[in-house]
Parts: C-alpha cells; sequence; structure tokens
C-alpha cells in the first residue's frame, strides 16, 4: 500500500478473518458468510440547528452477525465515521461477544458528524432524529446499542426515551451504558479500561512481569484511557505513568505523572497538552517510548509495518478498537511485544453492558462488588482461552483470538443450519 494511502478498516476487518478462518480450516461458506455483516442500515437525519437552519446528517446501523444472540455494540458519532468503519466495528463486536463467551451478536453504528461543534439541544435532536430513523430494528431481542467514542451516558438517555416514546412502553434494555438512575449498571463508566487492566494483570503473570513496578503510557484519553491511567494503580498496585496523549498532542515525563491530577486536568482544560512538569510529545514519539506497557486508547491504523519495529513496550494493552494493522501484527510478534488485542483487552465494556442488560430484564440491581467480580471472572477466562491457543498454535494474540471467537461464532451458525 502506497504511504499516506487511508487503510480501509473493514478490510483489515476481512483479513484478519481470512487469516483465522484457513488456520481453522473453515469451510468456504462459512468463511464467506462469516466476511459480510447480515443486515445494514443508511439513514439520513435532518436536524434543527441552534440557528434555526436545518443540516443533514449521514447515519449507520450494522448489525453483523446475530448467530450467538442479539447484535449489540456502540454508537460512534465521528467526523470521519464511515460505512466501512461502522462495518469493521460490527465485525469486531462479533468476535468480542464470543472471545468473552456472553449471549449476544456484534453490531454496531455511527453517524458522522463533529460533536465537539454541537450545542446539547443539537446532540439530543440528533439522538432522537437517529432512534425515529433505526428505532424499528433495535430491541433487547433485536438489535442494542450503546456507548462508543463521543456518545455517553446523556446520549443513551435521549435515545432510550425516544424508543420508550415510540412503543409506547418501558424498555430499559434497548440501550446500555445509560444514567444509573435509568437503569444503567453500576460499574459500566469505567468498565472498558477495568477488564483490559484485569488482562494486562494476567499478562504479567504469564510474562512475569511485576505490574507495580512497571512504566506505561496510554495513547488516547477519552473514557478508556483515563480510567486505564488510574486502574493501572489502583489495581495493580502501582506502576509508573510516563506519557499521555490525546488528538490535540501529548506530554511525557520519565520520573512520573500523577494519574489523577492528568485526569482531572484533562476534564478541565479539555487537553493533556500543558500539564505541568511535563515536556510535549507527539502521538507517534509516544508509541514509541521505552516503556513496559504500553495502552492504544484512541482510533484505528496507530501501530502499522512503518513504525512496528520502532515500538518497544512489552505489552501492548488495546483499549482502541483495530489500533495495530494485520503487517503490524506479524512484525509485533517476531519481536516478541506481546499484544493484547483489542477485542479481547476493550471486551469489558460489552461485558458489563451485557450485566446492566440482564439487570434490566429481573428489574433487579447488583452492587458494584458484585459487578466487578463477574466481570473479573469473564474477562480473566477470556484472557486464558486466548492464550492457550496462542501458545497451542504458536500464533499471534490477534489470531488465537479469532481463532477462538470465530469458532464459536461458526459453531452456532452450523447448529442453526445457515452454513
Ligand atoms: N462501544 C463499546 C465497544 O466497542 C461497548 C459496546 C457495548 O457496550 O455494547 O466494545
Amino acid at each position: 500500500m502506497a504511504k499516506g494511502e487511508k487503510l480501509n478498516p473493514f478490510e483489515i476487518a476481512q483479513r484478519q478473518l481470512d487469516e483465522a478462518a484457513e488456520k481453522l480450516g473453515l469451510d468456504e461458506a462459512t468463511r464467506e458468510f462469516l466476511r459480510w455483516p447480515m443486515r445494514e442500515f443508511k439513514v439520513t437525519l435532518p436536524v434543527r440547528m441552534d440557528d434555526g437552519t436545518v443540516k443533514v446528517f449521514h447515519g449507520y446501523r450494522v448489525q453483523y452477525n446475530n448467530a450467538r444472540g442479539p447484535t449489540k455494540g456502540g454508537l460512534r458519532w465521528h467526523p470521519d465515521e464511515t460505512i466501512d468503519t461502522v462495518r469493521a466495528l460490527a465485525a469486531w463486536m462479533t468476535w468480542k461477544t464470543a472471545v468473552v463467551d456472553i449471549p449476544l451478536g456484534g453490531g454496531k453504528g455511527g453517524i458522522t458528524c463533529n460533536p465537539k461543534e454541537l450545542s446539547e439541544r443539537e446532540k439530543e435532536r440528533l439522538a432522537r432524529a437517529y432512534i425515529r430513523a433505526v428505532g424499528r430494528v433495535l430491541g433487547v431481542t433485536k438489535d442494542v446499542p450503546a456507548p462508543d467514542v463521543y456518545t455517553n451516558p446523556q446520549i443513551m438517555a435521549w435515545m432510550m426515551d425516544e424508543y420508550e416514546t415510540l412503543m409506547g412502553e418501558n424498555h430499559p434494555g434497548v440501550i446500555t451504558g445509560k444514567p444509573i438512575p435509568l437503569g444503567g449498571s453500576q460499574g459500566r463508566n469505567d468498565a472498558t479500561a477495568r477488564g483490559g487492566i484485569y488482562v494486562v494483570r494476567e499478562a504479567c503473570k504469564v510474562k512475569n512481569m511485576d505490574p507495580a513496578k512497571a512504566t506505561y503510557a496510554i495513547q488516547g484519553f477519552g473514557n478508556a484511557g483515563q480510567f486505564a491511567a488510574t486502574l493501572h494503580k489502583e489495581i495493580l498496585g502501582g506502576g509508573k505513568l510516563v506519557a499521555v496523549s490525546d488528538s490535540k498532542g501529548g506530554v511525557y515525563n520519565p520520573d512520573g505523572i500523577d494519574p489523577e491530577a492528568i485526569v482531572k486536568y484533562k476534564l478541565e482544560t479539555g487537553q493533556v497538552s500543558g500539564f505541568p512538569g511535563t515536556k510535549p510529545i507527539s502521538n507517534e514519539e509516544l508509541l514509541e517510548l521505552d516503556v513496559d506497557i504500553l495502552y492504544p486508547a484512541a482510533l484505528e491504523n496507530v501501530i502499522t509495518e512503518e513504525n512496528a519495529p520502532r515500538i518497544k513496550a512489552k505489552i501492548i494493552c488495546e483499549l482502541a478498537n483495530g489500533p495495530t494493522t494485520p503487517e503490524a501484527d506479524h512484525i509485533l510478534f517476531k519481536n516478541g511485544n506481546f499484544v493484547l488485542p483489542d477485542f479481547l483487552a476493550n471486551a469489558g465494556g460489552v461485558t458489563v453492558s451485557y450485566f446492566e442488560q440482564v439487570q434490566n430484564t429481573y428489574n433487579f440491581y447488583w452492587d458494584l462488588e458484585e459487578v466487578h467480580r463477574m466481570l473479573d471472572r469473564k474477562m480473566t477466562k477470556a484472557f486464558y482461552d486466548v492464550y492457550e491457543m496462542h501458545k497451542k498454535h504458536n500464533v499471534h494474540m490477534r489470531l488465537a483470538a479469532y481463532m477462538v471467537a470465530v469458532s464459536r461464532v461458526a459453531e452456532a451458525c452450523k447448529l442453526r443450519g445457515w452454513v
């Protein structure tokens, strides 16, 4: 691929699947079926802006595969959203729910927009317009959205309200990641990062590393990145955060950055740049730092064949979806960097979303300790399922995770008589 050419995440997702299908010896029909979304929706959303004009937005919902249960996955609001990013993310959700073995399929949605340029009222109108357009194909037994990049519990609340207005009934389980007073789960807010930290804890055991003495860097400082900063210290008993970046730039201090203080600074100023006692660092430089653990927590395709040879982190915990290209995976594996692949490492979010749905269905709510205990069990089991596959077949961790997940989805498709 020519330098500068944009990588297509859906082509990457299909190539990753092809590699796993080959290794698993899947039959041709199953392979072809799993390479494509089962259903996709494209909607055009006219929204009245605060100045009285109407702006037209484009939205998507992709229901990739529901063999193991209703499709599940977040809604991303991003200026670069396209049908292909949503398809890729929906495919990864399918493998994510399978690898943690929860009875759900995979889906994803998105709206091409820049939420930083929208007022709260405009966001609410956009959220409601989206549900009016796709609400009929959503539902607790059909497809259940959740937050993702630039969407949050408030947006989920408006969407749930719009859905219930359409249906004329109470349906809290139609969407997860809701605010707690509206049926949200304890522990959903930090679940993505927490699940990743549990997996890092197990990875450190098999790699004989002490996470309390590890240095770590975080690329991307949204929900997952911010909680990773503080939970690494809290759950793993220490560690030294040396660098953090967001879309505006990064900061570095080899003597350590106080995780709580930088989260507070980010929430107050909207950026990490300028945090006292640090030197500026670019996103690219941060990825190549000599740290023990690297957390890519932003967007796709940041670790490519170009920079992979220079990556030094011993463990890479992918809190973002799709940060590493297939070429980079092979380089990292050859060089001994241990990758905790996205749909394993960041599966904590959807796992607690599933707990949220279970609680909504029973109309009975768990305490925080229960959520943490159940999440830990799911993540730890998933890590060892993947790790054993990696050892048994001497394949990189992403391919091992694909082999675990794809074989589960393929089995469900076969049992249903689809392929
Ligand atoms: N958007 C999150 C993800 O990519 C969570 C999905 C969910 O909770 O359904 O895993």
